[in-house]
């Protein structure tokens, strides 16, 4: 049985001190709700606090983000043990970081590698956008991500990560995919995508989540999907009932 995962990216919001109101504030509903692995991901500024919040308890915290090099000259850049310090997870090619910062495959991998090295659980992201979705290339995107993302793993090193399927055009536009649409590439391409490359017993283990404009109102819908585990949940992230209640529909 895969364990349902649901995590909230923060994105660009929330200073430290706004952080510790929010979490504050929904800590007591995600602790409750036991059979649901929850993650919090705030931005960087905000880690440290939040860590304080969490300390000890069931719910866990990640970083949006991470460099693939150990220490140096990269300014601006956070490194794989820096994470470590106040994490347990790192979400990694984000398509906003894809379509606003450069990220390819190519980097994905070596961030996933060095996340893997240093013990983090990484939440990978892929998706096509409208255009590859309307012009029939979902199937071709999304295979080439966890392909070229995974690329060189050990069977072993795929059974720590997790992988969100968030469709482009469904992040942050209030039109989220249909539940069968999003089982249809998970169960469809990024399953069968992962049985060829790792095998059968890696590709059953695979936690997969659904992200795009998922809400207390439909999460439901989702994760009454077979093969959608969980949720990588942005906007609703930032309201605490709301939040607290997707993480419920996940139990
Ligand atoms: C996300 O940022 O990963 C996301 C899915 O955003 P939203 O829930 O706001 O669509």
């Amino acid at each position: 049985m895969r364990k349902p995962f649901v995590a909230g990216n923060w994105k660009m919001n929330k200073t430290a001190a706004e952080a510790r109101a929010l979490v504050s504030e929904m800590l007591p509903g995600l602790r409750a709700v036991e059979t649901v692995e929850r993650v919090i991901c705030p931005p960087f500024t905000a880690l440290s606090t939040v860590a304080e919040l969490l300390a000890g308890g069931p719910v866990g915290l990640g970083a949006q983000n991470m460099h693939w090099e150990a220490s140096g000259a990269f300014t601006g850049e956070v490194a794989p043990a820096m994470v470590k310090e106040f994490c347990q997870y790192v979400i990694l090619g984000h398509s906003e970081r894809r379509a606003y910062f450069g990220e390819t495959d190519q980097t994905v991998n070596r961030r996933l590698k060095a996340a893997l090295a240093a013990g983090l659980t990484p939440i990978v992201c892929v998706g096509e956008t409208l255009q590859e979705n309307e012009s029939g290339q979902t199937y071709k995107v999304v295979s080439g991500q966890v392909r070229g993302g995974l690329e060189g793993l050990s069977v072993e090193e795929v059974g720590r990560l997790v992988i969100a399927y968030e469709p482009v055009w469904a992040i942050g536009t209030g039109r989220a995919a249909s539940g069968s649409d999003a089982n249809a590439v998970v169960d469809g391409i990024i399953r069968p995508t992962l049985q060829e490359v790792f095998g059968n017993a890696a590709a059953d283990a695979m936690r997969v989540l659904y992200g795009g404009s998922v809400t207390g109102a439909n999460a439901a819908e989702f994760f009454q999907m077979p093969g959608i585990d969980g949720a990588l949940v942005g906007g609703a992230s930032l309201k605490p009932a709301d939040f607290v209640k997707i993480v419920q529909a996940a139990a």
